[in-house]
């Protein structure tokens, strides 16, 4: 029971294949305190189904949080201040850009488009560690985590203006790091392989991406998001007390492949 006596924060279940699903059961698994919030009348639903499969939704404190609305975001976190006082993980495992910018030529993203997938998928994690700082003081420390895509270095097609946010949000994981080391605060990013999921559904090819992890990726398989979930646990443990700043890749080893690699393996396993 690696997190006994934790509690945390997830953000971003939509349904039984979010990775902030894999997430909480896994730190459910593991003995942690969970709370969670929820985008929306629609994923409530979908998110108190999904709780019955850990004891029932009554057990847990679920908010509504649309993370453009910083009352939404404030509210989160006076709800845990008043129900548990303290708060030892939290979990940022959201993002958000218009099919319309996915889809487009990257030199005609939008302005409005750009903002928007820049507010919802990097400046909330900002937003959401300030409101979460205190209750993490309080604590004596912490661990923040979030989620990104490997994208951001290699062009990965139709990513688009999402690998924008996701560069963003990986320079804020060091910013964080920096400044709230000091309290113990540690932040880091997994960069997870690519899962079948609501929000990847907008990524064109995705698919494509996924059949190639099981030819050209060192472990020759995908990932999933009870294997993304276990690396979250580590970072939430005190296994992680000395990890902070870091980018965690949890992708069977894809990242370290580079394209000539990838096209000799697949020229070998064509014969
Ligand atoms: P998902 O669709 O299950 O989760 C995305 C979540 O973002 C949903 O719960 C949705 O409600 C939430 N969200 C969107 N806009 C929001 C808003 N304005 N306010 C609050 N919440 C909002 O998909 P997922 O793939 O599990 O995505 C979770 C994270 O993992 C994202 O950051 C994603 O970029 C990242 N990620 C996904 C993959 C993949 O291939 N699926 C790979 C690497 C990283």
């Amino acid at each position: 029971m690696l997190l006994q006596g934790k509690r945390a924060l997830v953000m971003g279940v939509a349904n039984n294949r979010s990775i902030a699903w894999g997430i909480a059961r896994a730190f459910h698994r593991e003995g942690a305190e969970l709370a969670f919030t929820y985008q929306g009348e629609r994923l409530k639903e979908n998110l108190v189904g999904l709780l019955a499969e850990l004891g029932g939704a009554d057990r847990f404190p679920i908010f509504p949080c649309d993370v453009t609305s910083d009352a939404e975001i404030a509210a989160v976190f006076d709800g845990l201040r008043a129900r548990w006082g303290a708060l030892e993980v939290l979990v940022h495992c959201l993002a958000f850009a218009g099919r319309d910018e996915l889809t487009r030529p990257f030199v005609e993203i939008s302005r409005g488009g750009y903002a928007q997938a820049l507010d919802i998928s990097a400046y909330s994690l900002i937003r959401c560690t300030a409101a979460a700082r205190p209750l993490l003081e309080a604590a004596g420390g912490g661990s923040v985590m979030t989620l990104t895509y490997n994208a951001v270095e290699r062009v990965v097609p139709s990513y688009g203006v999402m690998a924008i946010a996701k560069a963003a949000l990986e320079a804020e994981v060091r910013y964080l790091a920096a400044e709230l080391g000091p309290a113990n605060i540690r932040v880091n990013a997994i960069s997870a392989g690519p899962i079948r999921t609501l929000a990847a559904s907008a990524v064109r090819g995705i698919s494509g991406f996924r059949d190639a992890m099981d030819e050209v990726a060192p472990l020759r398989r995908n990932v999933t998001t009870e294997e993304v979930g276990d690396v979250a646990v580590f970072l939430a443990s005190d296994l992680a007390r000395a990890v902070t700043g870091n980018l965690i890749f949890a992708d069977s080893g894809f990242h370290v492949m580079s394209a000539a690699g990838m096209l000799e393996l697949r020229r070998k396993d064509g014969g």
